[in-house]
């Protein structure tokens, strides 16, 4: 009894590790508090790379026996990979939403945690770790950066470090009322580089941008571009999620 009492207490206060981040269910095995994710889910889970998928921008391809979707074919994007570890729907979808609409930012830790794993597979290196800046009207709604957060756990988890090279330009491309896929076309001219920083940070490295969900890959494509002419040697990007066009 008392060990149900202590155990509901911390499910409460502490629901990481206790609670599967996907579907809500009490996690039983302790292998699987690392990622806060019950056994069902860890099967059930679809990953980006699952079915073939761009070599470069991790998205769709038609032709099966390409290598390179028609996008990246006819218009290569500003960066050398990017690597998205699951498919943007159904539990995957759900938790994001719950992290950035509904603030579970104890989240943060486990995104961070399979971003990470991830990588390591795919055996990634980089020096820096760079999150694409909120807007300010996700950052007047929120309170909130939860790339930022990511990028944080992101940065202790792989010993890298994070450095906020982008700026969100003030004005430009009102975002408000419109779908993620406009707001993704909107973007261009959203972000300057932080002429701010020692360029010892970030000269002649590989940057890794950050972000949580890449849909078309425009906004991944615009922050690459203007990190690209700053001088880095390299840039990678990473994101939790990708939806399938
Ligand atoms: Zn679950
Ligand atoms: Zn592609």
């Amino acid at each position: 009894m008392i060990k149900k009492i202590l155990k509901t207490i911390k499910t409460v206060f502490y629901p990481e590790g206790y609670s599967c981040i996907f579907c809500g269910k009490e996690i039983v095995s302790d292998e699987d508090r690392y990622l806060s994710t019950c056994e069902e889910c860890s099967c059930s889970l679809v990953y980006n790379g699952e079915e073939k998928v761009c070599n470069v921008c991790a998205g769709n391809i038609e032709n099966q026996t390409d290598a390179l979707c028609q996008d990246c074919l006819t218009n290569p994007p500003p960066y050398n990979k990017l690597y998205s570890v699951f498919v943007y729907k159904d539990t995957v979808r759900k938790t994001v939403l719950l992290y950035k609409e509904h603030g579970h930012r104890y989240l943060a830790k486990y995104v961070a945690r399979y971003i990470a794993d991830y990588l390591s597979t795919q055996h990634v290196r980089a020096d820096i770790i760079c999150p694409i800046p909120a807007s300010r009207e996700a950052m007047t709604s929120r309170g909130f950066s939860h790339i930022v957060e990511i990028c944080e756990e992101l940065s202790a988890a792989l010993q890298i470090p994070m450095h906020k090279l982008l700026l969100r330009t003030p004005f430009v491309n009102r975002q408000k009322g419109k779908t993620r896929r406009e707001r993704e076309k909107n973007i261009i001219g959203s972000f300057a580089f932080d002429m701010t920083l020692d360029e010892e940070l970030y000269k002649d490295k590989t940057v890794l941008i950050i972000d949580d969900v890449v849909t078309s890959g425009a906004t991944i494509a615009e922050a690459a571009r203007v990190i690209a002419e700053n001088g880095v040697s390299e840039v990678l990007a990473a994101s939790f999620a990708r939806t399938r066009m």
